[in-house]
């Protein structure tokens, strides 16, 4: 009763806001956490509110004094300066990811079920907009201390409510992606690998479990109302677990809604188990398009079987229809041994023949892969899967006029390349410029429009400059086994399934970018400015042979001012297979640095790390919630993110 009063009274700031007086926002609740389910570090109430909000504060900006960024790591009250209180809870022991599965920091982790209208998720908002998971924090330690009260009679208040949604609006890219990904609550299927299986407890990624469609869509109406490309801003993310847009009822209704907005292209990810015929037509108004499409397998009984689709025709009849329409996609394939190792083979040549007959616009085949906590076949050799994969796709490359690439590209390069990085183009785009001018898989790029290119990194980003920059003509030179060739591409000359929307360089594609050597300048700055000799540099599997390739040929540290180690922390967190760097979090770092000083005798000067597994927002925080200061704090060792691009791909 108290609750509705309250909610009417902030509706009512919603309805006046400045934004629009015919749209009501749609409302962005928040549950709070009692104080028993929240673990205070302090049972003294005061000292615990300090230092919730102070810790709070502290995981979203940086103190200074004098200009200069300042640690601080307790609090004393005015009044008592005899006493001092830590702010951090203890973070040094060495992981527990499998005793406890409770991150460190981020108690929101429950999903936010309840009476009245849906909660939004603490968590899932807190990942990209930390300050809300302050204002809870805020607002939990003071109700341990007072009660509210509404003309002169205490009011229960369990939750709080964003009032005027400018205040929360961010920088944003202008990919309408932004938005369509909130139609992803729901899925038609049940893949035998989804992503979405097999997180571990602690991450804060969470499924909106009690919300209808149409309060999705209300949310979704609000995003839309509030996402403007033009000014690069939109309401803050509080993306939860994202699975199949297409099975939104109101999916076509977001996109005719986005398309009055934008004219931007629309990128979706779908399992093609909605594409009718009536759907592909509805979608084919709505271009520019492009679909990546899990296409899986072209066989019925098998499609059926590793992703639980109750019907498997429509998917796959789905190809000629986009084709029909124009609306060009990439066929993604996850090769999975059910049966035999042969099995899947045939399986993956069968299909990726179906989906190049289709004109798909690139074949893009996905390594498996599945977490510690939960694997469908134990004792699966996933390395022999993925070479086995790999050496498939290779040969298929010769066969087909359609790019097919195995993500993440890099592990094949560290396969079967000597030299990393190389500008050597993997496929071309049936009917792109590049393909209609004469370039060919296995091409190395040597120059672009006269300016030598070095690397595949430097090559990717003079492409998709020219491209931006509508250039008509370009000119390259290639080297072809042992000749040199000077090529003109006419980059208005092109037909389906290339679009000038989704290509970036022209019809080319190329393994990912792996590191890039002008982060080595911003390496070196970065221990400059911290006069460290001994440098500790935690990579991953895949990109640390890129990094010690461009470390040895760099003369940027002959200077021998500073020692670099070089090692790959494990994904402990996740488990399983995963091997990824961006999906390490805060704790595999902790444990590493722990390990090395073990295993050394000594504590580095400092630590640098990519910050791509920190890259989902802003504000520095890994998968679970945790911020990367935790990792600072638990081993005493200065930490630098190196900011570099996420490199799936
Ligand atoms: S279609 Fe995608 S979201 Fe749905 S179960 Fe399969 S992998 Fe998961």
């Amino acid at each position: 009763m108290c609750r509705k009063v309250l909610r009417h009274s902030l509706k009512s700031v919603n309805r006046n806001s400045k934004a629009d007086e015919a749209h009501q926002d749609y409302a962005f609740h928040y549950r709070l956490d009692s104080e028993s389910t929240r673990a205070p570090v302090f049972h003294h109430r005061l000292a615990e509110l300090g230092r919730a909000v102070l810790e709070s504060l502290l995981n979203v900006v940086v103190p200074q004094s004098s200009g200069e960024d300042v640690k601080v790591d307790g609090f004393r009250w005015l009044m008592d300066r005899e006493q001092s209180y830590p702010l951090f809870r203890n973070l040094d022991k060495p992981s527990a990811f499998s005793a406890s599965g409770k991150p460190k920091g981020n108690q929101h982790l429950e999903p936010d079920k309840g009476d009245g209208p849906a909660f939004q998720s603490v968590a899932n908002a807190s990942l990209y907009e930390p300050r809300i998971g302050l204002l809870a924090e805020l607002i939990e330690s003071v109700l341990d201390l007072v009660e509210f009260e509404y003309q002169g009679k205490p009011v229960k208040v369990d939750g709080f409510m964003l009032k005027d949604l400018h205040d929360w609006t961010v920088p944003s890219t202008g990919s309408p992606g932004e938005v369509i990904d909130y139609a992803g609550g729901r899925c038609s299927c049940d893949c035998v690998f989804c992503c979405n299986k097999g997180n571990p407890p602690s991450v804060a990624i969470r499924d909106n479990v009690s919300r209808t469609a149409g309060e999705d869509f209300e949310e979704i109406k609000t995003r839309i109302e509030y996402f403007s490309p033009e000014s690069g801003l939109a309401l803050f993310p509080s993306l939860g677990t994202v699975y199949e847009v297409t099975a939104h009822p109101f999916f076509l209704a977001m996109l005719r809604k986005l398309r009055a907005k934008t004219s931007r292209p629309f990128r979706i990810t779908t399992n093609g188990n909605n594409l009718t015929p009536e759907m592909v037509a509805e979608m084919a108004e709505l271009k520019p398009i492009y679909l990546y499409f899990s296409l899986n397998s072209s066989s019925p009984l098998r499609r059926q079987r590793l992703m639980k689709d109750p019907h498997p025709q429509t998917a796959i009849n789905a190809l000629p229809l986009l084709r029909e329409h124009l609306i060009p996609y990439a066929a993604v394939i996850v090769p999975w041994p059910l049966g035999t190792l042969s099995e899947m083979l045939d399986d993956l040549s069968t299909t990726i023949a179906y989906a190049a007959s289709q004109e798909a616009h690139l074949i893009q085949v996905n390594l498996p892969g599945c977490t510690g906590c939960f694997s469908p076949t134990p004792g699966l050799d996933f390395r022999q899967v993925w070479e086995a994969a790999i050496e498939q796709v290779r040969e298929l490359r010769d066969k087909y006029d359609c790019p097919i690439i195995a993500m993440p590209t890099l592990y094949e390069e560290n396969i079967y390349h000597k030299r990393k990085n190389l500008p050597q183009i993997i496929g071309v785009v049936k009917n792109s410029p590049a393909y209609l001018d004469g370039l060919r898989k296995g091409d190395t790029i040597l120059e672009v429009s006269g300016l030598p290119v070095r690397s595949r990194p430097q090559a990717r980003d003079l492409l998709s400059v020219l491209r931006q920059s509508q250039a008509n003509t370009l000119d390259l030179k290639v080297q072809r086994g042992t000749s040199t060739l000077q090529i003109k591409l006419d980059s208005t000359r092109h037909s389906y399934p290339y679009s000038p929307d989704f290509d970036a360089y022209f019809g080319m594609v190329f393994m990912g970018a792996g590191f890039r050597v002008s982060y080595l300048e911003d390496l070196k700055q970065v221990i400059e400015a911290r006069g460290a000799r001994r440098v500790l540099f935690l990579s991953s599997e895949l990109v640390k042979p890129s990094f010690e390739q461009c470390l040895a040929e760099t003369h940027l540290f002959t200077n021998g001012a500073s020692r670099i180690d070089i090692e790959v922390p494990q994904n402990r967190f996740f488990g399983g297979s995963i091997f990824m760097g961006d999906l390490l979090v805060v704790q595999d770092f902790i444990d590493h640095i722990q390990d090395y000083v073990a295993r050394k005798g000594f504590k580095p000067d400092l630590v640098v790390i990519p910050s791509s597994p920190f890259n989902l927002s802003g504000w520095g925080r890994d998968l679970t919630g945790c911020v990367y200061l935790d990792i600072e704090r638990a081993t005493g060792v200065p930490v630098e993110l190196l900011p570099c691009a996420t490199i799936y791909e």
